[in-house]
């Protein structure tokens, strides 16, 4: 097993800076000591290591020569440190990789901070009050600061994630333990009119007001409490950057982590492996170690690099590719057409090229990449056996996006994805996802496990049978119930009750607007017979079909996607009615049909979803 590494922390003096680094953590520093850097490797301040076989050597080094300790090549992205504001610290705001590595050819700032101590009334400066850019510039241009400025009272305890482009600013009597990226960028926008040696301290307020999110939007609370025998496990935030928990142990407690970690002892003491620790304590627990025993009565705040998967929704017309952090949620996204007729092998260079744009300068911390894609996939050998919209014929699409990216590559049906990713933010035993577009696509999770049929060509709704006296279907046969249940199917419905009525009101607003599947919703909306007619005909279509795949298989959740489900309630309602009188089951809880929640999103959720399933270090035991 390896070592722990301990480091020695770096301190910083500063014109606001306190005397708690001393008083309660028991360093030996002057007063007016602001900062002690307790895990760092930025050039600013790069810890040593205190003990063990690499004592002496700084942390950088440390992460260049010894990868496996890291998991890996790479840069060590953390920077955590004790902060102790006697007074105000100035108001500030950082920028993100994007306008970093453009404007100052460094990493951009995300922070958090965990509220050590904050004295009676203290507070915090976070957010701003101005409606949009053009008033943030004119009540900046105009000094009228307090006005502008958020204030957020503050207690010990408190956590707050601070967001690139967030105002904000520590306040006197609050100290703090930050994590955030290694980077120092920071454009200080005000200073109170304080003077530091008899002038004002340098502003940034052109870049700084340039980087500022307008409006500001305070961040959703999403911490959660895992509690295990003597030690309670709580998740303050996982973000592009990081995930940070704080952890308290009172007895004994085995800990793990997925990747490397670093850990600061924020109050108590106790040991680490056996190695004594106490507030103020900073080490780092190596890729690999295993358990970690702590014991005594302590609490850490805890730091691991974020754990990140890109997912590729590869369509007939575009590619569609999402950064997706841990808990399913996209970060970035973008597309470009797909050219379907080109040679695959430029289509994979296209998805490689938009995978390494999407993910930027985070490209480092992407563990997997996952791709949904139409037709019928192999998804143990990540080959596409039958592709018809995107012609394909056993085309190991794993393999070849692998050797452009670098990265392990999950495939998966498309539709299949979208359930999978639909699930992700539903949740629950098992979810049927049904999408209203040219055809019926569809996708299932049932009882926790994405349904694939044994040869991977599983759960297409589309080609159950509805009518064998039906319209012909693209696969060849009669009256599938795509053929009556798409959007295209409605869009024919439609035309086909326009020419029968002359007078409807849908020739003007076609007019208007074009023939889609809104025509008949709108114009049955504003009364017309015969659209009433079209709409009430095609929610029965739908509902027949819904209907079937509720008796056969109950799932927890229907959620319906595709463009008409946008139509929200005025589709929805009717059709669950409709679906809800021919459910056979009147005595069990009731499956809950509402509208996909994901849209076009949930096949980048659930590419990348199925990648973490895969590959992931929490990897679900029934991927098979
Ligand atoms: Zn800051
Ligand atoms: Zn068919």
């Amino acid at each position: 097993m390896s070592e722990l590494i301990f480091l020695e922390p770096i301190f910083k003096k500063t014109v606001w800076g306190g005397d708690k680094l001393k008083r309660v953590y028991g360093f030996d520093t002057p007063g007016g000591t602001g900062e002690c850097w307790l895990v760092s490797a930025h050039p600013a301040g790069d810890c040593f290591v205190a003990s063990g076989k690499y004592a002496g050597m700084k942390l950088s080094r440390l992460r260049r020569e010894h990868g496996e300790l890291f998991g890996g090549e790479g840069d060590f992205p953390l920077l955590i440190k004790l902060i102790d504001a006697k007074s105000d610290l100035s108001v500030q705001v950082h920028p993100d990789d994007g306008y970093a590595l453009a404007h100052e050819n460094s990493r951009g700032k995300t922070e958090c901070w965990y509220v050590l101590d904050a004295e009676e009334g203290a507070e915090l400066v976070l957010g701003h009050n101005a409606a949009d850019r053009e008033e943030l510039i004119k009540m900046a241009g105009e000094g009228r600061w307090e006005e502008l400025l958020r204030r957020t009272p503050v207690k010990k305890g408190d956590f707050f994630q601070l967001e690139p482009g967030t105002i904000h600013a520590l306040c006197g009597g609050v100290t703090v333990l930050e994590t955030q990226q290694s980077s120092d960028i920071t454009y200080r926008l005000y200073d109170y009119g304080r003077l530091e040696n008899g002038r004002p301290r340098q502003l940034h307020l052109e870049k700084g007001l340039e980087v500022v999110n307008c409006p500001y939007v305070p961040p959703e609370d999403e911490r959660e409490v895992a509690a295990d025998g003597d030690c309670r496990r709580e998740i303050l935030v996982t973000c592009e950057f990081y995930t940070v928990e704080k952890i308290t142990v009172d007895g004994s407690a085995a800990l793990e982590w997925p990747s490397y970690a670093a850990l600061a002892v924020i109050c108590g003491g106790g040991t680490a492996d056996g190695n004594p620790v106490r507030a103020g304590s900073a080490f780092i627990v190596p890729d690999g170690h295993g358990k970690t025993r702590l014991e005594g009565r302590l609490t850490l705040i805890a730091a691991r690099p974020a754990e990140l998967y890109l997912g590729v929704d590869l369509g007939g017309t575009n590619i569609a590719a999402g950064l997706v952090d841990e808990k399913g949620r996209i970060l970035r996204r973008a597309s470009v057409p797909t050219l379907a007729h080109r040679p695959i092998g430029e289509i994979v260079d296209g998805m490689a090229s938009l995978c390494r744009s999407v993910a930027g300068a985070s490209y480092a911390a992407v563990k997997a990449v996952g791709v949904g894609c139409p037709g019928t996939v192999d998804h143990r050998s990540g080959t596409v056996r039958y592709s018809n919209n995107i012609p394909m014929k056993d085309v190991p699409m794993a393999e070849m996006l692998e050797e452009r990216l670098g990265r392990p590559v999950a495939l998966e049906n498309d539709a299949n994805a979208a359930a999978l990713g639909e699930w992700t933010v539903s949740g629950g035993n098992s979810l049927v996802l049904i999408t209203l577009g040219t055809g019926v696509g569809g996708g299932a999770v049932l009882d926790g496990r994405l349904y694939r049929g044994f040869n991977g060509a599983g759960f297409e709704p589309g080609h159950m049978l509805a009518d064998p006296d039906g319209p012909a279907c693209t696969c060849g046969n009669r009256g599938c119930w795509e053929s009556l249940a798409s959007a295209t199917a409605l869009v024919r419905q439609t035309a086909e009750a326009m020419e029968t009525d002359g007078g409807s009101l849908m020739h003007e607003w076609v007019k208007n607007n074009g023939l889609d599947g809104r025509t008949a919703f709108a114009c049955a909306a504003l009364g017309d017979a015969a659209a009433i007619k079209v709409r009430d005909g095609y929610i029965r279509h739908v509902g027949r079909g819904l209907a079937s795949l509720l008796n056969l298989l109950q799932p927890e959740v229907i959620a319906v996607g595709g463009g008409i489900s946008n139509e929200g309630e005025s589709f929805i309602a009717p059709l669950r009615d409709f679906v809800y009188a021919l459910d056979f089951n009147k005595y069990c809880k009731k499956t809950l049909i509402r509208a996909a929640r994901l849209r076009d999103g949930a096949g980048i959720v659930g590419a990348a979803v199925s990648a973490k399933n895969k590959y992931g270090e929490k990897r679900r035991e029934n991927y098979d």
